[in-house]
């Protein structure tokens, strides 16, 4: 069997196309249209699986089923409320819009629970049946494996990870409340902060590392790089980063009892190795298990993760 997996992510489309053996043997990547309507978004992915498919050496005959990663929530098919793609604010039907153009069967999930499931099939969760993946980047987003199988939750709402409520009354987080774990983890949250800081007076030389870059904002990489530096103000984000994260972790892992967590997403993946390992020393002290139990471990997927996972959830409707 033959399925293609679609990653629909603010910047970039990602596309695969995999084998019955779980591996990757055609990749596409389109830029996301910054404006128009939802119509237009349906285009480019219907365009990267063509991609995709070609660079595959395949003919689109030989394809069973796609599946698309969105971020949003999704229910049966329908996607909204997803803040950063054109059109996508206003329910509709993605997965009928996607199946008519392409033919095939279509299977639409949250962008999160994808890359969780990919993680959990074939990356760094693997053999664990109780499992939580953080991924964090521009948000901080979450997907849960209960039990071997997504949790999903009863609306679709399920691993809202970077929303949890770590400080009551705390700082403004991008979804509009107060002191969510995403206010401190979560990029958008830094940048802001970062750009109050600069603008009361305050050093940093977060946005002199960004335009030598040539970035339009700050990228995990611009971060990890200011980090390099000797940023104070950038140590003390990624401190409240670390700390935000651990809590987070920590509570899902006392409310849920989990074998492990899987931490990944731009941010995770640049700042390596030394950035796990801070967050799971900080999440010790809020463990209530005596000894904890829990082992936290990165991505092994990379971008290419909910990619892979939609393609691998797509089989359930091919
Ligand atoms: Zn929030």
């Amino acid at each position: 069997m033959h399925t293609v997996g679609v990653d629909l992510g603010g910047t970039n489309i990602g596309t695969v196309v995999l084998d019955d053996d779980d591996e990757v043997i055609g990749y596409a990547k389109r830029k996301t249209p910054t404006r128009g309507d939802h119509n237009r978004v349906v285009d480019v992915i219907v365009g990267g699986v063509h991609d995709a498919i070609d660079d595959a050496g395949l003919s689109v005959k030989k394809i069973d089923a796609v599946g698309v990663g969105t971020p949003g929530v999704v229910v049966d098919g329908t996607v909204g409320d997803a803040s950063n793609v054109p059109g996508f604010q206003v329910r509709f039907s993605l997965g009928d819009l996607v199946s008519d153009l392409v033919d095939k069967p279509v299977r639409v999930v949250n962008d999160v629970t994808a890359g969780a499931v990919a993680e959990h099939r074939s990356g760094a969760g693997r053999g664990w049946n109780q499992v939580l993946c953080v991924f964090a980047g521009t948000g901080v987003g979450g997907g849960l494996i209960l039990d071997g199988r997504v949790f999903e939750g009863a609306h679709g709402g399920a691993g809202e990870f970077g929303h949890q409520v770590i400080r009551q009354g705390g700082a403004v987080c991008p979804c509009g409340r107060r002191g969510c774990v995403e206010a401190y983890a979560g990029r958008q949250a830094m940048t802001l902060a970062a750009e109050r800081h600069v603008a009361s007076g305050g050093s940093t030389v977060l946005f002199d590392v960004m335009k030598k870059k040539g970035k339009s904002r700050p990228t995990s990489g611009v971060f990890s790089n200011a980090l390099d530096l000797g940023d104070v103000f950038v140590a003390d984000l990624i401190d409240d980063c670390i700390s935000a994260l651990a809590a987070g972790i920590a509570t899902s892992v006392n409310l849920l009892d989990l074998e492990g967590v899987v931490l990944g997403g731009g941010l995770a993946d640049k700042l390596g190795k030394p950035f796990r390992a801070r967050v799971e020393a900080a999440m010790q002290p809020h463990l209530f298990f005596s000894p904890p139990k829990v082992e936290l471990v990165s991505a092994a997927l990379g971008d290419n993760g909910g990619a892979i996972g939609a393609a691998l959830l797509s089989r359930e409707v091919a």
